[in-house]
């Protein structure tokens, strides 16, 4: 196979496949294969079962040889990389916390089982930050994942695994989670397509709970039509999460450029912003102008205080659903003496010090005395964020900012200092907290590392933004 998974996409691999170029089977080879070279510097994955992947990659090549071209599964023969807080079924899934080290996933999250309908490879399990709590990986319990461009550099977070998994030639694709810029930070940082698709539109049923109001599972890929098809595969209604929800029946409608009303808000090129970032962004919007798309200033007054009530909201969740590790439930068994020795030992022992400082973060914003303080306060705030959006998506079809204020940074550099390392979801919260889709397109290069582009969209565009952003990335490769 001359191809190399570094650069073969989801659409190239499955044309190859069904004109049966290389089969299933040599392409997950040739992933393992892979895997096992680049594993010892880069620390991508968590759990990769060479067994399972070989098997799946059995049946998705009986089904290429049975099946006509066109009624192949979309995803058929595809290895895809899964952020190991993904339940699959058999497998271990340790949300990169010691807790959950030994735990074997007793079932298939609603994304894994779509994913194999769809015929695609699970091949292993990404690192991630504990519980899905970081921007840098390096909050995992197990190891700091590098970034392929620059092996001094973080690839963000927390999936960081996952993007490294795709940038790093591993995995063709791979899913991540959001809960405040999880999939686009990373997707950024790696020079990836990232998606956190509109909130309710994928199934969070399987998926290890981090902040469940805002959690989402999202795609990680090269191109948008990767994303676009693993989307159009997870998305729909579960019965198994009742916060998914029906997609109107006119999501498919995209817009002619010159139909495009792009809004540029302030708030988002702030002096937190490095220069050489905000100015790429700025030299793409010019562009696009230039093509006629109408480009409107907006403002989104409340920008600003994204941040501090998403790290109120987002700990106060992760407190109550992180209840469950007490050592009897979920977490290792430690010999105690009374039952409080035993949450103290098993808790005390299985999380590291990020997820604990979320866990007082929240517990005290949740307190009798200070839960209109914070907490009560925090959900205004985010109605008030979701007011801005709504206004402004009356005026624009999109939003256009960058995705992180600055390119990757060093591995060291932030982790001592957690407030520094919040200020990385600085652009990314506000969607977030608003439950609307957003999407990470590479669009360049700052001192040689990759910059992503935000497209930011109402609930339920992420059509009209897949046809957007396919747009930039073909004049992009003009
Ligand atoms: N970096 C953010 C946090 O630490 C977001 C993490 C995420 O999206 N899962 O909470």
């Amino acid at each position: 196979m001359r191809n190399e998974i570094k650069s073969l996409t989801i659409e190239t691999a499955i044309d190859k496949l069904s004109q049966k170029e290389f089969s299933a089977v040599e392409l997950t080879k040739r992933c393992l294969k892979s895997i096992k070279e680049k594993e010892k510097v880069l620390l991508a994955f968590l759990n990769v079962d060479e067994k399972l992947s070989l098997q799946q990659a059995e049946i998705a090549d009986q089904q290429i040889e049975q099946l006509a071209e066109d009624d192949l599964p979309e995803l058929i023969g595809i290895p895809i990389a899964v952020k190991d807080n993904i339940l699959v079924e058999g497998m271990l899934c340790t949300a990169g916390s010691k807790i959950l080290k030994n735990y074997i996933a007793p079932y298939n999250a609603t994304v894994i089982r779509k994913l194999r309908q769809a015929g695609a490879i699970i091949i292993g399990k990404t690192n991630l930050d504990e519980f899905a709590m970081g921007s840098s990986t390096e909050n995992s319990a197990f190891q700091i994942t590098k970034n392929p461009i620059d092996l001094e550099r973080v690839p963000g977070g927390s999936s960081g695994g996952s993007a490294v998994a795709v940038a790093g030639g591993e995995a063709i694709c791979a899913l991540g989670s959001e809960t405040g810029g999880s999939v686009r930070q990373p997707a950024s940082f790696c020079g990836l397509v990232g998606l956190k698709p509109t909130y309710g539109s994928v199934s969070r049923f399987g998926l290890i709970a981090f902040a469940s109001s805002i959690d989402q599972i999202g795609p990680l890929t090269k191109t948008v039509s990767g994303a676009k098809r693993i989307f159009r595969v997870i998305r729909g209604i579960d019965s198994n999460d009742s916060t998914t929800k029906t997609f109107p029946k006119n999501d498919r409608k995209t817009l002619s450029l010159k139909e495009i009303r792009i809004g540029v808000p302030q708030e988002y090129f702030t002096k937190e912003v490095d220069r050489g970032v905000s100015d790429l962004i700025k030299k793409t919007i010019n562009q696009l102008e230039k093509e006629k798309v109408k480009v409107i200033d907006v403002s989104l007054p409340h920008t600003k205080y994204a941040l501090p009530a998403y790290y109120i909201i987002a700990p106060s969740e992760a407190s109550t659903n992180l209840a469950r590790y007490d050592g009897i439930r979920y977490g290792c068994p430690v010999k105690a003496k009374t039952l409080t020795d035993l949450y103290f030992q098993s808790r005390g022992e299985g999380f590291g010090a990020e997820v604990k400082r979320r866990i007082m973060l929240g517990t005290y914003s949740l307190s009798a005395g200070y839960y209109d303080a914070y907490y009560k306060r925090a959900q205004k705030v985010r109605e008030l964020i979701k007011q801005d959006f709504r206004r402004v998506f009356q005026e624009v079809d999109f939003l256009l900012t960058p995705t992180t204020p600055s390119p990757a940074f060093k591995i060291g550099e932030r982790n001592q200092d957690p407030v520094q390392m919040y200020l990385s979801d600085l652009l990314n919260a506000p969607a977030n907290l608003a439950g609307i889709p957003a999407l990470s397109l590479p669009i360049g290069k700052v001192d040689n590392l990759p910059i992503g582009l935000q497209i930011i969209g109402p609930s339920f565009s992420e059509e009209r933004i897949f046809s957007f952003a396919e747009h930039i990335e073909a004049q992009l490769k003009r």
